[in-house]
């Protein structure tokens, strides 16, 4: 059987081939494999890359291996990922939570500033941005929709694994299902990229439910239909924001402005790109 060292060397090599990564982000992905596999951390694997993996180790790892050699995203393959500290599982049926949508759970718990402050996550998937914002303030009210049942079960399992029992669940196509009900904040990262975008054609793209990612001709089909109906539920001085495409953020202030809101922003990712655009409702009529 060969050593840590060897796969290594190995299959970094391969990685980097297959899927065009660079070779930090190969060498990290082969050592989380491996880490998952011998149930060891990462200093582990640096101080004995002579240890040998056993047969059933390696077929085991090879399994993990090939599956990722064929494009199927990491975290999918591991069933979790982590977001905003927080250890999440995913599932295909969910998108796979990314760190510039950290960007809007720290710009909602800016905007929370009372107990008991309601707050909505609309098409919450994994949970993450739910469970984030309610894990940092427990004393947010905080309702997590989704249109997908399969979606909805996996972030119940995660409040359930996370023991925050703030957020409650509900089957929902965006507003479909919450008639008459009002919220201090309302937050989404819904689906935005253009149905014809070449990017759902590549990396973990591809694995991810397209339902989660495209949206119209435009990618804004959803976010127009949030911004048109948010209205009837947000208290007057409540704040919606989403996050949108890296090209979007003009034309969600628009629509955003056009539909009453005033204090109207964007904020920047990690990357510098404006990515979450959010307004507030003052007056109501
Ligand atoms: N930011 C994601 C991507 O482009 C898309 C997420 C979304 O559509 N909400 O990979």
């Amino acid at each position: 059987m060969p050593s840590i060292r060897e796969r290594l060397a190995q299959d970094v090599a391969a990685l980097r081939q297959a899927l065009d990564l660079q070779q930090d982000e190969a060498r990290s992905e082969v050592q989380t494999l491996l880490q998952t596999v011998l149930l060891v951390n990462r200093a582990y694997l640096l101080a004995h890359p002579e240890r040998l993996l056993t047969e059933q180790e390696h077929s085991q790892y090879q399994t993990s291996l090939q599956r990722r050699l064929q494009g199927e995203p990491l975290a999918y393959i591991l069933s979790e990922r982590e977001f905003f500290g927080l250890n999440f599982k995913v599932t295909p049926a969910t998108l796979i939570p990314r760190p510039d949508t950290e960007l809007l759970v720290e710009l909602a718990l800016s905007r929370i500033s009372s107990a008991g402050t309601r707050v909505l996550d609309l098409g919450t998937g994994s949970g993450a941005i739910a469970l984030a914002i309610a894990h940092s303030r427990p004393d947010a009210k905080v309702t997590a929709v989704d249109a997908s049942e399969a979606a909805l079960s996996v972030a119940q399992e995660n409040a359930g694994c996370l023991e925050i029992s703030n957020v409650r669940f509900a089957l929902s196509n965006w507003f479909a299902a919450l008639a008459g009900l009002h919220f201090d904040l309302i937050v989404s990262n819904p689906p935005y990229i253009a149905a014809n975008d070449r990017h759902l054609a590549q990396g973990d793209l591809r694995f991810e439910p397209v339902g989660a990612l495209a949206s119209g001709t435009d990618g804004l089909d959803d976010i127009r239909l949030i911004i048109s109906e948010a209205g009837a539920h947000l208290v007057a001085g409540g704040w919606l924001m989403v996050e949108h495409g890296y090209d979007q953020s003009e034309r969600v202030q628009t629509l955003l402005r056009s539909a009453g809101f005033e204090n109207v922003r964007s904020d920047n990712d990690l990357a510098g790109i404006a990515r979450v655009t959010g307004g507030q409702l003052l007056g109501k009529t």
